[in-house]
């Protein structure tokens, strides 16, 4: 693909992912021509897995090892047997980090869609509570756009994704544009009356990116169960069969797999972005494509990483990076930091080896420093809780033959909350370029530096404390509450920050439209740009914001401002 007359595009998007699957749709369908640059191969019916029963799997799903040999990072959250050939091989491409500050880099997708293959849906609205939180509480920057801004791309893009929710009522957690819920058992029937009556916090069915109702040719979901080894109705929002798959049926998309982004390609004299440098994975290959205009969406660490292995004469420190921000304010979720389990003996569900399997489970809405609400004077802003419950086989029943057999049949009813918290923005979480470690395309490698601090470690505590007390709350019995407080940061898998967006160009990276403050003509639409955690799951924000800055850059272009 150097020939320069057929690999030249309106625009070169990078990631097939949440926001670059969204980034190709939309520019697309307005007619650009548009080149997807991905490092993933591409999804083919063998890639629905969802109804293979372990048996017919190699080694069972029983040999986690196995995987552990070639994916000893990714193996820590959605990599099994089933799926190991859509993450990256993490001996291959490598990150490093500081001895005394690890970080797991999991969700590593090589495969048309990136997360979305994986991802657990949870869908759900920011509020200007997150968006002004600095100017309430004093703490870090504001994000340089309000809540009314985003509004119609959150009705846009769930009408499009398909989110089965409950309306609430809540300001601080917007109510969309819902399917209908899916259904709670009935220990979170309790639960969520008792929260409420006892608390006054709201506990809802999960808001998941998982159909009730059929859409755009897509099936209702039919409760299997396991989204993360593929749907083969499309009833959960994997960008591979919706948003690319829309994008490539206008005709207007060039699909590039295997293709892993090295460099953006400048126009030094212009102080344009002319295009990508990439390494073909199959052939090893350096090759080109080139744009009017650049979007990276590969997901923040690895868009930062193409940004920093960019630098050049007029950008030494990392491309678009006149402010020195870009790589700092790395911020991930503290994933289950805390929570607890209760018993519900008198809730017994209908037992049934062969499910249904609800995909989804129950969430718990922030309560923490609410506006009116008294201020924690342990930490700054809040969290959530994603949970479920469920009537179970009593697999550690005691006992021999019958009794066993009895004790087996006797259901556990169970119900377990595990907490997200924000995670604050801080200078010193960074990343950069390893200069001594390159992955197996020759392309230098992440060194990341991250801890969480004093206010993420308050978060947790509380985390254990308020699940014990919304158990006792519901009356369960044999209430187990627990906290880690040495949560390893990586494992929310929602990494963003590291490129901020904010309306000062010497304190951040991006402006509200994901465009580089320093390169009219670049843009970052994965999470890099959150000036924020909040403390709800981002990717729905991410895809949001990901069409609004497409629409920006639509207008732009028609403008010839770009
Ligand atoms: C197990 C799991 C559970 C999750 N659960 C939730 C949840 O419940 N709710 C939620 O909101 N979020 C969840 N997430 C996070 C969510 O998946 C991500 O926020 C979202 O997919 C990010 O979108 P993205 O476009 O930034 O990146 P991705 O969706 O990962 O897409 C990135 C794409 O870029 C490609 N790429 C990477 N590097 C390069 C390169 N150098 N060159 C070319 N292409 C490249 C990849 O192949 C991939 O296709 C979860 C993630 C995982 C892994
Ligand atoms: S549970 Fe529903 S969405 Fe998930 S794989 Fe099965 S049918 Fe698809």
């Amino acid at each position: 693909m150097n020939d320069k007359t057929s690999n030249q595009f309106d625009v070169v998007v990078v990631g097939s992912g949440a926001s670059g699957g969204w980034a190709c749709k939309r520019l697309t369908e307005a007619g650009l021509k548009v080149a997807l640059v991905d490092a993933g191969r591409t999804h083919t019916t063998k890639d629905y897995r969802e109804h293979i029963p372990p048996f017919a799997l190699k080694y069972r799903n029983l040999a986690p090892e196995i995987i552990r040999k070639t994916r000893p990072i990714q193996s820590l959250a959605g990599c099994d047997e089933y799926n190991y050939d859509w993450f990256c091989n993490d001996l291959e491409e490598p990150y490093t980090t500081p001895k005394d500050k690890p970080f797991s880099w999991v969700g590593r997708l090589r495969l048309t869609g990136g997360r979305t293959n994986v991802w657990g849906r949870v869908s759900l609205r920011l509020s200007d509570l997150e968006f002004k939180a600095a100017s309430s509480d004093g703490y870090g920057e504001d994000w340089p756009l309000s809540y009314k801004d985003i509004e119609p791309y959150y009705d846009l893009v769930e009408e499009y994704v398909g989110v089965a929710g409950l309306a609430e009522g809540l300001p601080h957690l917007p109510d969309g544009k819902f399917q209908p819920p899916m259904g709670l058992s009935c220990a979170e029937t309790k639960f969520r009356n008792r929260v409420k009556e006892n608390l006054g916090w709201t506990v809802t069915p999960a808001r998941t990116a998982n159909l009730t109702r059929p859409i755009n040719g897509r099936a209702a979901c039919h409760y299997c169960g396991p989204c993360e080894r593929g749907c083969v109705t499309h009833s959960y929002f994997n960008s591979a069969y919706t948003t690319v798959a829309d994008a490539l049926a206008t005709k207007n998309l060039t699909h590039i797999p295997n293709a892993m982004a090295f460099q953006v390609l400048m126009d030094m004299n212009s102080n344009r972005a002319r295009g990508i440098l990439y390494i073909d994975r199959v052939t090893r290959e350096q090759k080109e494509v080139y744009g009017r205009a650049v979007i990276l969406g590969a997901q923040s660490l690895e868009s930062v990483r193409i940004l920093l292995n960019s630098a050049n004469r007029s950008y030494p420190d990392g491309l678009a990076n006149s402010s020195g921000v870009l790589g700092h304010y790395l911020m991930d979720h503290i994933f289950v930091g805390g929570g607890a389990i209760g018993e519900f003996p008198d809730l017994p569900d209908k037992l049934n080896i062969n499910g249904p399997n609800r995909p989804s489970g129950i969430y718990i809405a922030r309560f923490q420093n609410l506006p009116g609400g008294p201020r924690s004077k342990k930490f700054l802003r809040g969290y959530g809780y994603e949970g479920s419950g469920s009537s179970n086989f009593s697999w550690s029943a005691t006992g021999f033959g019958e009794a066993f057999k009895r004790g087996v049949f006797d259901p556990s009813t169970t119900l377990g909350v595990g907490g997200f918290g924000e995670c604050l923005p801080r200078w010193d979480n960074y990343v950069q370029i390893d200069p001594d470690v390159v992955d197996a395309y020759g392309i230098p490698v992440l060194h990341i530096h991250m801890t969480y601090g004093e206010n993420e470690r308050a978060i947790i505590n509380d985390m254990r404390q308020s699940g014990e007390a919304m158990m006792e709350a519901a009356g369960a019995k044999n209430i187990k509450s627990f906290a880690v407080p040495d949560r390893e940061p990586g494992r929310g898998i929602h990494e963003v920050g590291v490129a901020r967006m904010g309306n000062n160009p010497k304190k951040s990276v991006l402006n509200q439209f994901q465009q580089t403050h320093d390169i009219k003509n670049l843009f970052v639409c994965d999470g890099s740009g959150f000036t924020s955690t909040a403390c709800q799951n981002p990717t729905l924000t991410i895809m949001a914001l990901c069409v609004r800055s497409c629409d920006h850059l639509l207008d732009e272009m028609k403008h010839a401002n770009v």
